[in-house]
């Protein structure tokens, strides 16, 4: 199969299941959208390389969902709708099971949100995924890490951690049984990202970020953009039940500096009514005038933890 039949079938899609306001999708040399009036843009890449982000063994359809996941989550954290994305795709071999289960995972997370593939490249090479994502806000309406303010309450959605436990089993630093494994490793690798959660919290969210390299860093990330510090309350931090079981250090390393959760984290003022959109949200911690990041325990305790998120240059 040459590189055009494995792109018209696999990723082309027939015109009418575009979304609306794509004019060209894939096949032309570029695509066409048309823009929301008073709408911006708001657009962002992620990478996936085999052996860094993810295993060779991984279920082709959980990596074409998590490879547009982890993409729609950075939508989702500004706030935004998604319209569509591009797949730049390096493949060492034409692999027609594998294609067949990595478009149908791909494309399925795609109709959910009504976010089409729009087009991409293709090319032989280590196995690479590529994508970028376009979405729209209204003009001044986007989520950003900038606008924390003192006093604001830190809320963090759905449940963190249990990804990295199951990347503590494929270490092998870790035993858990088939049930408990199955489930961590269904967080690791099908990730949902919170885009209903996003849209509902404009005008409401002060600042917010997608948890992709662990609580700390990533929450730290809205500090140093807003100019602020926080306390932040380890013990209030949702977990699962899975989580729960585990020794307390593991549970912190997990929580803190896990990573692979895709969760939001966003502040507010203490007295915003937040949109119910059936997602479970925790309040966590506030924000502080003092500048860092002070991590207590449930009686305000200081908690030591020398945990860091995960930084691709640092070892
Ligand atoms: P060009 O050489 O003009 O860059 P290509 O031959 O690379 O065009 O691609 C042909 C068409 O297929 C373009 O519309 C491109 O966007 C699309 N395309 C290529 N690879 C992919 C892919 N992996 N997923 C979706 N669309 C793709
Ligand atoms: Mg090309």
């Amino acid at each position: 199969m040459g590189e055009f039949d494995l792109i018209r079938r696999y990723f082309m899609r027939p015109a009418m299941d575009l979304a609306n306001g794509v004019e060209v999708g894939v096949g032309d040399d570029c695509a066409v959208l048309v823009p929301t009036p008073g709408a911006r843009w708001l657009v962002s890449s992620d990478m996936l390389v085999e052996g860094r982000h993810f295993l060779s063994t991984v279920d082709p359809a959980r990596l074409g969902h998590k490879a547009l996941a982890v993409n729609l989550s950075d939508l989702a954290a500004c706030g935004a709708t998604p319209r569509g994305f591009t797949l730049a795709l390096a493949l060492p071999r034409v692999d027609e099971a594998w294609l067949a289960g990595f478009s149908r995972g791909l494309l399925a997370l795609a109709d959910a949100h009504r976010c089409p593939l729009i087009g991409g490249d293709t090319t032989q090479g280590p196995l690479n995924i590529c994508i970028t994502v376009f979405g729209e806000a209204p003009a001044g309406a986007a989520l950003l890490r900038s606008g924390a303010r003192v006093g604001d309450a830190i809320w963090v959605s759905g449940r963190l951690g249990d990804a990295r436990l199951a990347l503590e089993v494929f270490r092998g630093t870790l035993a858990l049984d088939a049930g408990g494994f199955e489930a961590a490793r269904a967080a690791m690798e099908s990730p949902t990202p919170r885009l209903s959660l996003g849209q509902a919290l404009r005008g409401i969210a002060t600042a917010a970020i997608d948890v992709s390299d662990g609580l700390l860093g990533d929450l730290g990330h809205i500090l140093a953009a807003s100019g602020v510090g926080a306390r932040l309350d380890v013990d209030a931090l949702p977990r699962s039940a899975l989580l729960a079981a585990q020794p307390a250090a593991l549970q912190r390393e997990c929580l803190l500096a896990g990573g692979d959760d895709y969760e939001l984290v966003f502040t507010a003022p203490a007295a915003a009514r937040l949109p119910d959109v059936g997602v479970e949200l925790t309040r966590i911690g506030v924000i502080e005038l003092e500048p860092g990041l002070r991590v207590v325990d449930a009686q305000g305790a200081a908690v030591a933890h020398g945990l860091r998120s995960f930084d691709h240059f640092k070892a």
